[in-house]
């Protein structure tokens, strides 16, 4: 079995998580590799970057889970490199400033970052911060997830329950039928038609009686 493979199943199954791969944004080499360290023995995954500019680069093309960003950075500083990922992404940020900075911390806030951690710091709180901020982000998302509830004329899908009704009658669906629908609900729900809908999911001309579905 492939790596793939086997992270699927775990999916399906409602298992264990995949690991949390955490960017680590750090121009001392010394703390970053520190950092590295801790952290991995603690089941994250991590990579690491010193350069501010093309740490941006890498976070908004990657999908990490979460960030942690030091201020005084080559190229770019924390500061920017924060608000600039704000503009397209909610990754959680944790800022690292510097000893007794209050501005830092403030301006690290205000342009989004979840959290800030002061240097030195001791790494179990380091673990706890991130940990929070991991938890808030996953509430934060199945929250959003929730509320939106998608509906096309009588047919109505509720993402957080993982249901589909039609005219308020519960619909069997497998997993994969149930993803294809939230995803054509989701991307172009004022284009379709119920019966475009049956055929796109369901893979064939549907005749008969829709209300079976
Ligand atoms: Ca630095």
């Amino acid at each position: 079995m492939t790596k793939a493979e086997a992270t699927g199943m775990t999916e399906a199954a409602g298992a264990a998580e995949a690991p949390k791969r955490i960017m680590i944004v750090e121009d001392e080499k010394r703390i970053a590799r520190f950092l590295q360290m801790e952290l991995e023995h603690e089941g994250f995954v991590t990579e690491s970057e010193e350069n501010g500019r093309r740490a941006y680069e890498r976070i908004v093309q990657e999908q990490y889970d979460l960030v942690l960003l030091d201020i005084m950075l080559p190229d770019m500083d924390g500061l920017e490199v924060c608000r600039r990922v704000r503009e397209i992404s909610d990754v959680p940020i944790i800022m690292l400033t510097a000893k007794d900075d209050v501005e830092d911390k403030v301006n690290g806030l205000d342009i989004g970052a979840d959290d800030y951690l002061t240097k030195p710091f001791a790494i179990q709180e380091l673990f706890a911060r991130v940990r929070a901020a991991l938890r808030v982000h996953k509430a934060n998302e199945a929250g959003n997830r929730d509320e939106r509830v998608l509906a096309v004329k009588d047919l109505v899908l509720y993402p957080g329950r993982y249901e589909v009704r039609v005219k308020g009658e519960l619909v069997e669906l497998t997993k994969k039928e149930y993803s294809l629908l939230e995803y054509m609900l989701r991307n172009k729900p004022n284009v379709l038609t119920r019966d475009q809908i049956l055929q796109e999911v369901w893979g064939y001309d549907y005749v008969g009686d829709t209300n079976v579905v």
